[in-house]
């Protein structure tokens, strides 16, 4: 069963290895394990319900509870601790667009606010139910997960927009086809939740970020039905796909969308590379998306993080590992690409002049192949190991954006300092290290992911992610970077759109929710307040 204040299936741990655990001690100090609640206390401080009764609506504490939240860092302080917490009044699960118009009309009529719920896997607050005068409803849609059409002459499917990632990929690797969106919540984030918040997944350079793949759909807003059919390509004024895309439950209910789909790929392959310098991988990096070679995905982990995921390797691999970089002469300051490779068979040619380029900066292969196919087997195991820091008494949390190349050094290294000094004050260390992933030929996403430790009282331990998230996010704004490449903007983010979208962007995105939603009945306070 799916873990209702954690990530992941609640049969599957992901012990770390004596070595991070040691590592991770040495640099931050010994971990504050806390105390959590479980869901049946917690659950029983769920008020009572406010919402006119309704056929459609549930009003069990249960439920409420795990629709209260998502998947941020505030969300996991909130739901282990039970402090904080606002619970929606009931949950919904229409099983078709007609029960999602029902849902809208008993809106109107009662004044609720909805809530649309994918597969809660927000890391920014876009579901998060907040305090409010009127009843709060979550519409849960993981009841439209059908696959309605595939159309294999033209590479399109009709999916209903609850449908998870995993669940969606099942459906079209069973009639030969992929869509080849793996964001790392792939188990539980849903095709509707994707399109809400413009997500991207880990082979994108291949296969494009979700506005690629996304060829139309139909929502259900409080102004009426709203069809986007799926042209192949049209110039016939303003593309409305682009108003959905990164919408946040703000403008409608998406209830089902079309997208682009692939053959399944005749070959892929994931390999490692190891560079002595960080800024000769940059090059190398920015060498490849320049030239536009046909990678799939591309990993460049600085060497905080090289020595991170080092320490966290089998004994076996670290041997391997260790020999390897200690026979090529690979220090302290050395780091780890993984590359991917996809395709039909004419990819392989890929692979010789990749390796060339590479190797032009330095870069080496890592025999055996086994960093690369580790990513590629473990690459949705990751979020597991937050609850294991947390159990640990550690905090984990990332914060990402994207820039242009000439700005990247400067922005990685502000955000990485923004961090590191940010509980100074309180003698607290963080421990700060970064990742490209997404590379394009114009600039790179920057994602870096920071550890601390979790304070003895929640109060304090949100207090400390909060001075540290804004410190990032205000270094991220100096630099000129987004204010998100690939999460969005739900409620953490929102201070800090207005520096790339202007006072008179944010009017206009208003302007569009009150059309479609006059009554502000949808995710209200999300996006934009
Ligand atoms: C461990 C972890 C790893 C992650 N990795 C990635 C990653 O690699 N790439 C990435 O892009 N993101 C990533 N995310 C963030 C998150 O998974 C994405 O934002 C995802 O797209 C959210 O999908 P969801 O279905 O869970 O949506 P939810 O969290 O349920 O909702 C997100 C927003 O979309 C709206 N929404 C959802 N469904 C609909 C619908 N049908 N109609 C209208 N609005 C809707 C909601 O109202 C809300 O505003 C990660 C999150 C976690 C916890």
């Amino acid at each position: 069963m799916r873990r209702w204040n954690g990530w992941g299936d609640d049969s599957v741990d992901a012990p770390m290895s004596s070595g991070a655990i040691a590592m991770i001690e040495s640099l931050l100090g010994p971990g504050c394990p806390p105390v959590d609640l479980d869901l049946t206390q917690v659950a029983r401080t769920v008020p009572a319900s406010r919402a006119a009764p309704h056929p459609l609506l549930i009003d069990d504490p249960t439920e409420r509870v795990r629709h209260a939240r998502g998947q941020s860092f505030p969300d996991l302080i909130a739901l282990r601790s039970g402090q904080g917490l606002t619970f929606p009044d009931a949950v919904a699960y229409p099983d078709s667009p007609e029960a999602v118009r029902e849902l809208l009309h008993y809106a109107e009529r009662t004044g609720a606010s909805l809530i649309p719920f994918g597969g809660g896997t927000s890391v920014v607050g876009h579901v998060t139910v907040l305090p409010s005068e009127t009843p709060v409803v979550t519409v849960d849609l993981s009841r439209l997960s059908d696959l309605r059409l595939l159309d294999s002459t033209s590479h399109t499917a009709v999916f209903g927009a609850g449908i998870p990632g995993a669940q969606l990929e099942s459906r079209l690797r069973d009639r030969g086809f992929t869509l080849g969106h793996f964001p790392q919540s792939f188990e539980y984030s849903t095709l509707g939740g994707w399109i809400a918040t413009r997500s991207r997944g880990q082979q994108a350079i291949h296969y494009g970020g979700i506005e690629r793949l996304f060829a139309g759909a139909s929502l259900e807003t409080p102004a009426g039905p709203l069809n986007l059919p799926a042209h192949v390509a049209s110039s016939a004024g303003l593309d409305l796909r682009e108003l959905v895309l990164g919408s946040e439950g703000r403008l409608g209910i998406i209830t089902s969308a079309t997208v682009r789909i692939s053959p399944t790929p005749e070959f892929e392959q994931f390999d490692g590379y190891f560079f002595a310098e960080y800024d000769q991988a940059v090059e190398a990096v920015r060498m490849v998306a320049q030239a536009r070679l046909p990678v799939s995905m591309l990993r460049l982990s600085d060497p905080t993080e090289t020595a991170v995921n080092l320490a966290s390797s089998t004994a076996e691999q670290a041997e391997v590992t260790n020999r390897f970089r200690r026979e090529r002469g690979f220090g302290r300051s050395s780091c780890l690409l993984i590359v991917g490779v996809t395709g039909t068979g004419v990819v392989r040619t890929t692979h010789r002049h990749l390796e060339q380029v590479l190797a032009g900066y330095g870069g080496l292969a890592v025999p055996g192949g086994t960093h690369g196919s580790d990513w590629s087997h473990g690459r949705f195991r990751a979020p597991y190991l937050r609850n294991t820091l947390w159990e640990l008494g550690y905090a984990v949390d990332t914060v990402e954006t994207a820039v242009d190349w000439s700005r990247l050094a400067a922005t990685r290294t502000g955000v990485e300092d923004a961090l590191r000094d940010g509980l100074a004050d309180i003698g607290e260390v963080v421990l700060p290290f970064t990742h490209l992933s997404h590379v394009y030929p114009t600039g790179s996403s920057i994602y870096t992911t920071y550890l601390f430790r979790l304070a003895p009282e929640p109060a304090e331990t949100l207090r400390r992610w909060t001075v540290l998230k804004q410190a990032a996010s205000r270094a991220i704004v100096a630099h000129g970077g987004t204010i998100s490449h690939q999460h969005g903007v739900g409620l953490d983010h929102q201070a800090f759109l207005v520096a790339e979208k202007s006072s008179l962007g944010l009017d206009l995105i208003r302007g569009v929710a009150a059309q479609l939603d006059p009554a502000g009945t949808l995710n209200p306070g999300k996006l934009v307040s």
